[in-house]
């Protein structure tokens, strides 16, 4: 008896603090994003250390959405090396929005944080948003201030956007709302219930509720730029939302 008692505190220990200690998935969708993806991942990590510093388990998961380029071998290379990385990859392109869907179906931790995977969105933002999750905030929605590269047509035109949505619809969504966003487990479960087909997450996480904050954030340049039939996709998210 004298040497299971010990083996037996041992071992509540350990139990203890595996289920206690708070999981936080760090996910990215992804499109040819080849030759900015070492400088993201290299940045999500340093974030993905300071969280481990602070008792976290964190995990990294990249959804591929059927890119052409390189991008596909070079997130398995760094998956093969680091263990926090997951990759999961479209047989095709389904777009930006099915991606964060995917993420979103996948991810099972207390914590999600979506977003961009070419640096547009700043990964060190991510700390700040874990401490507003850990006192008591279920969606921390990060609001861009400025887009240092954005056009008088792009800031004209998401204006407008979001003047129709907002007369339209009862859910308020900000000018500048990004899908670059933190959800607790309860948040992530309520968005996951929903059984919309054409997802519109912004206007979608305005419509759940919960204790929400928001941060501001400044857009960075894009890192590498590219022209990726761009305008006729944000049209259709446009019209989807
Ligand atoms: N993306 C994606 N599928 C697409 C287009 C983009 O998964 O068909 C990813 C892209 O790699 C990036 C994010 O979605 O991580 C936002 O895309 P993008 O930078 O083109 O959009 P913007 O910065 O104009 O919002
Ligand atoms: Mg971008």
């Amino acid at each position: 008896m004298e040497v299971v008692e010990p083996l037996l505190f041992f071992m509540d220990t350990i139990m203890t603090s595996t289920t206690t200690q708070k999981h936080v998935i760090i996910a990215s969708p992804c499109y040819n994003e080849e030759e900015g993806i070492e400088a993201f991942i290299r940045a999500i990590q340093i974030e993905a250390g300071k969280l481990e510093a602070a008792g976290m388990r964190v995990t990294i998961l990249i959804i591929d959405d059927g890119s052409t380029d390189r991008v596909l071998e070079i997130l398995h290379e760094h998956a093969d090396k680091d263990s926090r990385i997951q990759v999961a990859a479209f047989s095709r392109n389904f777009g930006h929005q099915a991606a964060v869907a995917a993420a979103i179906e996948i991810a099972d931790g207390d914590a999600l944080i979506i977003l961009d995977a070419d640096l547009q969105h700043p990964p060190e933002h991510i700390s700040e948003m874990v401490e507003l999750w850990e006192s008591g905030y279920d969606i921390v929605s990060m609001v861009r201030k400025t887009t240092a590269s954005q056009s008088i047509l792009k800031t004209f035109t998401s204006r407008l956007f979001y003047k129709i949505f907002n007369n339209l619809s009862e859910t308020r969504v900000p000018d500048g709302a990004a899908d670059f966003f933190l959800l607790s487990q309860d948040a992530h479960n309520a968005l996951k219930a929903m059984p919309e087909y054409h997802h519109f997450w912004r206007g979608m996480i305005s419509w759940i509720g919960f204790r929400r904050c928001y941060i501001e954030f400044s857009s960075l340049e894009r890192f590498i730029w590219k022209l990726k039939k761009k305008k006729k996709k944000m049209l259709r998210m446009a019209f989807d939302g």
